[in-house]
């Protein structure tokens, strides 16, 4: 069996389930205060839901057209707050819960205010907050930001608008009452007129899937794209949902469903997860509190099947700290001569190799800064490889980049490696886009450190190396090397000059690095930069063996003004005749340094094997 097209999802099946299964709830009434409401059939039921990422499943009736009623608040409650600022909507509308109905004619006593958005009266302030000359542009507003929300263009239902400006009176009573409190200003019919009419506006049991999860995303539409409102406003907006969006059952929801959430006296609810789903569900018959039966149901079966709830704590499932190792354990792919290894070799535990994985919030970050400030005894620098995080939250830069700046204080330097054009840490020393360059770094660093500590040591990092100290000669007897000096030509290369170019020609030729570097580099494809695999330092040596392989992939080129040393294929062979000996003296200083190398790698392998738990 194969899967052409499209696999049923196990989403959808769930969510047809579950519709088959609450469609057969019957308990509740159809509101009829509005007259145009009590029309609706009281069997349609659509449920939508909409992810983070922008996919909307659906089942039943998840198109059919009906007004929004309250389900509008929070959306004109989020382009108030985006239009007014934060402080300037609290200064008009509070955000205490009422414990009371979604008509309830109270106002805090002191300041005259509303008690929160999603009650009617807290509903008529807010849409009298959003930008607009007049009532005619703040609807316009509100109708185009509800639209933004939907990721369509939304229109308004007449006859319900019509019915319900007839049978209004307890709200334009609400209106006058605010006017007189000073909560209200202006034409207080002109107030309650934009409030019907955002409450008229036609959606779907989908558009409110989209609407609830634009919300959840932080204010951009998963399915345009579209930034509607910004990150801050929509967690202002799910607070209050959470705390006040189906009146006086908001208690009980938030407990059961543990998802903010908007009732609508038309049968509509929306609820949304943050950085997660939004769900959107239709059903008109109403509980005695104004909430949608089925809506209600359906809401608390998908929040524990799915596990939903708000307050459910989440796992990390990967540790935050993929790896932590010294600089004996692991080092870059420089070749460095012996004098180098040998400080390496005694030292390379002053560097440490922090590498961190997943995204860093709060906890991880803070998890990663204690496991690392556990285990530093002797490290001067140390790698901060953040090469597996997706994401870093400004708090977990701002915790990593006060660690770096304490570390600085204790003679601790910090590098990061992360991808280009992304450097999250102030306090870090240097960025590197691979973790093999930051690590030569902070081994350079430290044969530095070394030798400046010991200046009357025999290593000079700016002298060019003799031949009698190039690691394959260092061994040879004195007769042989006077043999092969006069051999040997200079070669100088400028940096990015070639020393071979894929798919070169094979030949015996030794290349003795004198002064500057050289890169070894992989050329792929379709990469636009050639890939840095290794380095070569002053007192290694090459051949054109380096860059032999089948793909012709590879070359190697300076990096810097390098001088080699260079004892052509045709000079060894000459030798062989005459001096046989120091041939074979050549080729067993290359097989020890081949199996020497072989030996590191091994064990390189062995301590990243080991590593990872
Ligand atoms: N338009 C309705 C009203 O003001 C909205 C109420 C609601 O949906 N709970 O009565």
């Amino acid at each position: 069996m194969t899967a052409e097209g499209a696999v049923a999802s196990p989403v959808q099946e769930l969510l047809d389930e579950l519709h088959a299964r609450v469609q057969t709830v019957t308990d509740g009434e159809v509101a009829t205060y509005i007259p145009a409401l009590g029309k609706a059939d009281p069997a349609l039921f659509g449920l939508a839901l909409a992810t983070q990422d922008g996919h909307v499943y659906s089942a039943g009736d998840a198109a059919t057209p009906f007004t929004v009623q309250s389900v509008s608040k929070p959306f004109v409650y989020a382009l108030a707050l985006h239009d007014r600022g934060l402080n300037a909507v609290l200064e008009r509308v509070g955000v205490e819960p009422t414990g009371e109905g979604f008509d309830a004619i109270r106002l805090e006593p002191d300041t005259g205010r509303p008690l929160n958005p999603m009650v009617n009266a807290g509903a008529i302030v807010t849409a009298s907050l959003v930008t607009g000359d007049d009532y005619g542009q703040r609807f316009q507003r509100i109708i185009d930001g509800l639209s933004a929300f939907a990721g369509r263009e939304l229109r308004l239902d007449h006859g319900v608008l019509a019915s319900e400006e007839r049978t209004g009176d307890h709200n334009r009573a609400l209106g006058y009452l605010l006017r007189n409190a000073g909560a209200l200003e202006g034409d207080v019919d002109e107030a309650v007129g934009v409030y019907f009419r955002q409450c008229s506006v036609v959606v779907t049991a989908r558009d409110l899937a989209v609407m609830a999860v634009t919300l959840a995303a932080g204010g951009v539409n998963p399915v345009t794209g579209e930034r509607v409102v910004g990150a801050d406003t929509c967690e202002h907006v799910l607070a209050v949902m959470a705390t006040s969006g189906t009146y006086d059952f908001a208690g009980e929801w938030l407990l059961r469903a543990g998802l903010p959430a908007k009732s609508g006296v038309s049968g509509g609810l929306m609820a949304a997860l943050p950085s997660q789903l939004g769900i959107g569900v239709y059903s008109p018959p109403l509980d005695r509190r104004g909430t949608s039966v089925r809506a209600i149901a359906a809401c608390q079966e998908l929040s524990s099947r799915f596990g939903l709830h708000l307050m459910r704590p989440v796992n990390r499932t990967t540790p935050v700290l993929h790896r932590f190792l010294r600089g004996d354990a692991l080092g870059s792919q420089r070749t460095r001569r012996h004098a180098e290894r040998e400080i390496l070799r005694r030292e390379a535990r002053a560097i440490a190799v922090c590498e961190l994985q997943g995204d860093l919030g709060f906890a991880a970050a803070d998890v990663a800064v204690r496991a690392v400030s556990d285990d530093l005894a002797g490290v001067r620098w140390l790698v901060l490889d953040l090469h597996r995080v997706p994401r870093t939250e400004p708090v977990a830069v701002e915790l990593l980049d006060s660690f770096a700046a304490e570390l600085r204080g204790l003679g601790v330097t910090t590098v990061v490696s992360t991808e280009p054009g992304r450097t999250p840490l102030a306090a870090a020393e240097t960025a590197f886009g691979t973790l093999d360059e930051a690590l030569e770094w902070c081994e350079d660093a430290l044969i530095a450190a070394a030798c400046a500590a010991a200046p009357d040591g025999r290593l000079d990092l700016d002298a060019a190396v003799p031949l009698s100290e190039q690691d394959l000669l260092r061994d040879l007897p004195a007769d042989m090397l006077d043999v092969l000096t006069p051999l040997l030509a200079e070669r100088s290369l400028e940096p990015g000059q070639a020393l071979f170019e894929p798919g070169a020609a094979l030949d015996e030729t030794l290349y003795f690095v004198v002064s500057g570097s050289l890169a070894l580099q992989r050329l792929d494809g379709d990469a636009p930069e050639p890939l840095r695999l290794a380095s070569m330092g002053p007192g290694t040596a090459v051949t054109g063996l380096t860059v032999a392989d089948d793909r012709g992939a590879y070359r190697v080129v300076a990096e810097e003004p390098t001088v080699c040393r260079v004892l052509p294929a045709a000079a060894v062979k000459a030798l062989d005749d005459d001096h046989p000996q120091v041939v074979e003296a050549l080729h067993w200083a290359m097989a020890r340094s081949l199996a020497a190398r072989l030996r590191r790698a091994d064990a390189q392998n062995q301590a990243l094997i080991g590593s990872v738990p």
